[in-house]
């Protein structure tokens, strides 16, 4: 059932579960749980749709360099950032884990990743291609479901509306919460105009994205005598991107050989598949340098059949029509598109675009550090009057080395494929891609602010996600990863969450 805080003025409820955020893991959460029989109540600080691009509520205040992903890389509304993410699922492999020295291994997420598959639809096997893998880099295709079913409120808006069980309150932002005894007794959410929610739960699962997770726990220690940070002193630290730059481009005399092996790629139930080049679990790389992944883009001009046919899908994703002139684009860019449509259903791939460049984008773990970190403002306040976040974050010497050292071998192991033979990858100037990294504001994958840890001295949570402080209170958000691994981070996420409820739904 789907409410409507706007309006109802002020009520009181209770539930078994009480799941903060409604977006893609925690509407994901809230409707496993109902469907394994739980009461369970699920608070979304947003409607149903984030018309603009940015979000009031999203302000933050950067302290060093502005961390972009903060105002560009989060949405609030019901089915949250997954109305506009790219949509690749993809497991890290275990030595991205053991190299951190994480609290979990792979072996305690893999029974999950077939649960994940299924409800978005991806086609089931394997994520490794042996056929471009060499002793250093591992070749690895993603999953991407298509468009329209990329939107976790798309998927589950039926059983959101129908479950009995389930109650998700609209409009309702997390703003109050009450520790008694060592337990977090009641958590109160507002409207802006004024209307309150008061919730009593047994067990609470905080999943409003990784710096508003951060930012209400920081919230829940201010209001309840520093009860988190005087356990965990990890709070809030640690907060870190992935670091992503075009770092050369591929220039090709055999441009369809090129686009069969490292284009974008079609399965038969329409899951997409993109190509990267990782680490290899063995390469000794792994001593000297933080996870990475390469992979092979196209740059448009922005105004081609395939901008057009984006447009439309990305319309989709967001529940909305697309616009007018996008229908009529499509009439103007036909001859392409009669193209890609063969490549898509006979080639099985998604056809480069006529005349884009293609650029390799490096994508490498920044190096956790204590002083990149969230904390409460002062001074500075959000329209509940509860403090705004503080971003002190910035890109350091190391992660540039980092990024020269993961380009290095990159570029020896393309030189070693057969592929090569065909299409040289043409490196930029030495610093070029280092110092536009520096500026580039991190790629929406936010990690370590409220790290997994073995001990309340090491993390926020431990490997069942519990706040070592405030034990019913559990973390759902990237926020949990320790380090940024050697992929997208979502699928982890998803993980982490799929395991949970098997617990409480033993
Ligand atoms: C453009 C883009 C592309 C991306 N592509 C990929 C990709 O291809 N693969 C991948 O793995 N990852 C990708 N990501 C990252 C991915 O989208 C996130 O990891 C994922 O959506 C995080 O899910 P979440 O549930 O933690 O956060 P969200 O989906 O953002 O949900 C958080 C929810 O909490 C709500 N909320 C916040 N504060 C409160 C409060 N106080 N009270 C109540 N509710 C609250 C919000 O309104 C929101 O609905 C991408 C991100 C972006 C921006």
């Amino acid at each position: 059932m789907i409410k409507d805080l706007a309006g109802a003025k002020a009520a009181e409820i209770t539930a078994e579960f009480l799941i903060i955020g409604g977006g893609t893991v925690g509407l994901l959460t809230s409707v496993w749980l109902a469907e394994a029989g739980h009461k369970v109540v699920c608070l979304e600080s947003g409607g149903f749709h984030q018309e603009e691009d940015e979000h009031p509520l999203n302000e933050v205040v950067h302290l060093k360099s502005v961390y972009s992903g903060a105002a560009h890389g989060r949405f609030r509304c019901i089915g949250g950032t997954s109305t506009r993410w790219g949509g690749a699922l993809i497991p890290f492999q275990e030595a991205d884990l053991k190299a951190a020295e994480w609290p979990i291994s792979m072996r305690e997420l893999d029974p999950f990743i077939p649960g994940i598959q299924a409800q978005f639809d991806l086609s089931g096997g394997d994520y490794d291609l042996p056929e471009l893998s060499s002793p250093t880099h591992v070749a690895r295709l993603a999953k991407w479901p298509p468009f329209k079913k990329r939107n976790v409120f798309n998927l589950l808006q039926e059983k959101a509306r129908t479950l009995p069980n389930l109650e998700i309150w609209l409009n309702a932002t997390a703003t109050d919460f009450s520790v008694q005894d060592g337990l977090l007794r009641k958590v109160r959410a507002r409207t802006v105009s004024g209307d309150e929610l008061s919730v009593s739960a047994d067990h609470i699962i905080i999943a409003a994205g990784a710096i508003e997770t951060t930012r209400l726990a920081l919230l829940m220690d201010f209001q309840n005598g520093e009860i988190v940070s005087r356990t965990s002193p990890a709070l809030g630290r640690y907060f870190s991107d992935h670091l992503s730059v075009p770092v050369g481009e591929m220039v090709t005399r055999a441009r369809a050989e090129l686009n069969r092996h490292v284009g974008f790629r079609f399965e038969s139930n329409g899951t997409m598949r993109n190509l990267r080049f990782e680490l290899g679990q063995d390469a000794d790389i792994r001593a000297a340098a933080p996870a990475s992944f390469a992979h092979i883009a196209f740059e448009t001009d922005g105004n081609g059949g395939f901008d057009v046919l984006r447009n439309i899908f990305r319309s989709l994703q967001k529940r909305r029509l697309p616009g007018a002139s996008d229908i009529l684009g499509l009439i103007r860019t036909a001859p392409w598109l009669i193209r890609a449509v063969w490549a898509r259903f006979y080639g099985k791939r998604l056809l480069f675009p006529d005349g884009a460049k293609l650029p390799v984008h490096m994508v490498i773990e920044q190096e956790p550090s204590q002083e990149n970190r969230i904390s409460l403002s002062k001074n500075r306040e959000d329209v509940f009057g509860k403090p705004l976040a503080e971003i002190t974050w910035t890109v350091t010497d190391s992660d540039k080395a980092n990024l020269t050292h993961a380009v290095d071998v990159f570029q020896a192991m393309w030189r070693k494929l057969p592929l090569s033979a065909s299409t040289e990858f043409m490196r930029k100037p030495e610093g070029a891609a280092e110092g536009e990294m520096a500026l580039g504001g991190g790629i929406y994958h936010p990690t370590g602010s409220t790290r997994m840890g073995r001990t309340p001295d090491e993390g926020v949570v431990d490997i069942d996600l519990r706040m070592f402080a405030v034990p019913n209170v559990r973390l759902l958000a990237t926020s949990v990863l320790p380090t940024g691994g050697g992929a997208n981070p979502t699928m982890m996420l998803l993980l982490l969450a799929a395991r949970y409820v098997a617990q409480v739904s033993k």
